[in-house]
């Protein structure tokens, strides 16, 4: 490495003070991703895993080794929170700053950490060991709170495991070690389950019942590619991560595509707080996703997979890795799979660096192409021209568990279970004020009361349907269906008591949509901004009666100018709160008394023409003549 600061050790200096980078080391790194620019992805988390950072420097290099600049490199390490241009600890605990973890007691965990490591949120300790921050919800929502320690999940958390796990770091345990001592000895999905409880509270007969090995692949290789999709047409399934878009029309298109390369992704970047569906999934059914892959992949003709984990589940990743090696030694993946000709396709991960927009199907592509993850403009949609340009389905994990399914036992079967519209089972990720929170596989058309009464949440006040994105629901409206037609869900559900307070709810989730906006259009990056400041007015009790009309119009405004799911949604907590608790914003206004805005600020208003004239004002500084 040249960087102009080369130490006579043959180790060059950066600005990443943490651990100096070896020379060759980047080049290396560079050469394992065949110095690919589309692993731009890949090549920094392992620059970041190694040395902590992604220096000036090593973006220079690395910028060298793949064809591209300088200002492309730093443009993909700058998007995402896992990747840092300012030295991170050897140990990196984040701590989930989910609203659910704050009620369930975040604030002494976060005490006992930084007291503990003597160290605040958001700093390194000053020997480059431990850092400690927050992060949005990293999927552990039925077992808060909950942190990251590298990749090692905690869950369940109180002051005085937080301080025991702070110790044991500063006595120089390794991450891993606070898991297990025969943390290397155990299978990985051992290691997965010692980690995160699955939480299964209710198998459905889909998913999380007994469910044959390959029958559904042995299914789709007896028959033609078109027969596939109709029978996914037939079933009525739809997507499940919210959209509900139909699965097998999308199929279809993306099979009409004459071209030489097709790709079949799978979004498992779950990350929209409350959801942890994916997660149980992942560890339970990981050959069911990747038979549904590859049913998917022979339908629309693709040889080439990917599959989409979220950073926060980086703990999964090895369980996976040993799932695909033993799917290629049983010829289930990879050339003419289970001795069909002509059947080629095979899958590889990758690993996402903590970005919500990338659950977003056009920002996900651009992650997967070593980009950062911005939505794409639309058309042309993804099943056209998606991953480097080519015909690619993009779907999530729960779709290709149901696809798989349905290739094993029909289409008639799965189209019976549910309702008229919104067929067969959904997983249910159930937290926050209940008994029983976790996982529950239920047909469509259960009522928010039924799910209620299973959870263990009669008490509620409110419930959040679908996360921030989707719609915060009070008791008047819980004999409301789950299904497609009538409440529309990815699978969260957070239930709150009534000693929670809705605006500081509604706060939280509109700062989760200020941090998460990617910043492309003006209206979701500042106008959620707007929003949540509008929101703090309300909650201070310093609001107008027409600051009601202001919070509609802007959020209006957002949802009708923004380019994706993010900027159409993010007004959602504010929208659905004010339709469904209209008390809690009118308890909070107060009408203008003479003509001024209870909000108006008159010293603020005169400070900037105080310093720009350099005087005080005879009538508003009380101290004028001082
Ligand atoms: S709506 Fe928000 S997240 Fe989506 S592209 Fe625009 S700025 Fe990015």
């Amino acid at each position: 490495m040249d960087n102009g600061q080369q130490a006579g050790n043959g180790v060059s200096k950066t600005a990443c003070s943490v651990t100096p980078v070896p020379d060759g080391a980047v080049a290396d790194i560079c050469e394992r991703f065949g110095n690919d620019k589309h692993r731009m992805l890949d090549i920094l988390r392992e620059v970041q895993d190694r040395f902590q950072c992604i220096a000036p420097a090593t973006m220079d290099q690395i910028a060298e080794e793949t064809g591209l600049t300088r200002i492309e490199v730093e443009g993909v390490a700058s998007f995402y929170s896992f990747l840092s241009l300012q030295p991170k600890g050897r140990i990196t605990i984040r701590l989930c700053d989910d609203i659910v973890d704050r009620y369930a007691g975040l604030e002494a965990v976060t005490a006992a950490f930084e007291d503990a490591l003597g160290i605040k949120i958001g700093e390194t300790s000053a020997d480059g060991a431990v850092s400690l921050e927050y992060t949005p919800c990293i999927g552990m929502c039925d077992q808060a709170p909950a942190a990251m320690v590298n990749d090692i999940v905690l869950t369940n958390l109180t002051a005085q495991s937080a301080r025991e796990v702070a110790e044991a770091i500063i006595a120089g345990k390794r991450p891993e070690d606070l898991v297990s001592d025969r943390f290397a000895t155990l299978s990985p999905h051992d290691r997965a389950v010692r980690m995160v409880d699955n939480n299964i509270r209710h198998a459905g007969a889909v998913l999380l019942g007994p469910v044959p090995e390959d029958a559904g692949l042995s299914k789709a290789v007896s028959i033609t590619s078109s027969q596939i999709i109709s029978m996914i047409e037939e079933s009525g399934l739809r997507g499940c991560g919210g959209a509900g878009f139909t699965t097998g029309r999308k199929w279809r298109f993306a099979a009409a595509e004459r071209t030489e390369r097709s790709f079949v992704i799978c979004n498992a970047d779950e990350g929209e707080p409350g959801t942890f569906k994916d997660r149980v999934l992942l560890t339970e059914r990981p050959h069911l996703l990747i038979e549904g892959m590859t049913i998917a992949a022979r339908a629309v003709g693709a040889k080439e997979g990917i599959l989409y984990l979220r950073g926060e589940y980086v703990y999964l990743r090895e369980l996976l890795e040993q799932v695909l090696e033993e799917r290629r030694r049983r010829g289930l993946l990879g050339k003419a799979i289970l001795g069909t000709k002509r059947f080629d396709f095979d899958i590889r991960i990758q690993m996402g660096a903590g970005a919500y927009i990338c659950g977003e199907e056009g920002a996900l592509i651009s992650s997967c192409e070593g980009l950062p993850g911005e939505p794409k403009t639309r058309p042309p949609f993804p099943v056209n021209r998606g991953y480097l340009g080519y015909p690619t389905v993009v779907n999530n994990v729960e779709t290709f568990c149901h696809a798989a399914r349905i290739l094993d036992q029909g289409a008639k079967w799965f189209h019976d279970i549910g309702t008229e519209g919104s067929h067969g089972t959904k997983l249910f990720s159930v937290c926050g004020d209940c008994l029983n929170p976790g996982i529950y596989e239920l047909p469509y058309g259960h009522s928010v009361w039924e799910l209620l009464e299973m959870v263990g949440g009669q008490d509620a006040a409110a419930v959040q349907v679908g996360g921030p994105s989707g719609a915060m629901i009070a008791r008047d409206s819980f004999h409301r269906k789950l299904t497609f037609d009538d409440l529309a869900t990815g699978g969260a559900i957070i239930v709150f008591n009534g000693q929670r307070n809705i605006l500081e709810i509604v706060d939280y989730y509109m700062s989760f949509f200020v941090h998460e906006s990617c910043g492309y259009c003006t209206p979701c990056r500042v106008g959620n901004v707007f929003l949540q400041k509008a929101i703090e007015k309300f909650r201070k009790g310093l609001a107008n009666p027409e600051d009601i009309d202001y919070l509609k119009d802007l959020s209006g405004t957002i949802i009708e100018t923004s380019r994706c799911g993010l900027g159409m949604t993010s007004p959602n907590p504010v929208l659905s709160t004010l339709a469904n608790f209209p008390l809690v914003y009118s308890a909070m206004t107060q009408p203008s008394k003479d003509g001024i805005r209870a909000t108006f600020d008159i010293q603020s208003a005169i400070d900037g023409a105080r310093k720009i004239a350099k005087r005080r004002s005879y009538i508003f500084d009380r101290d004028f003549t001082q």
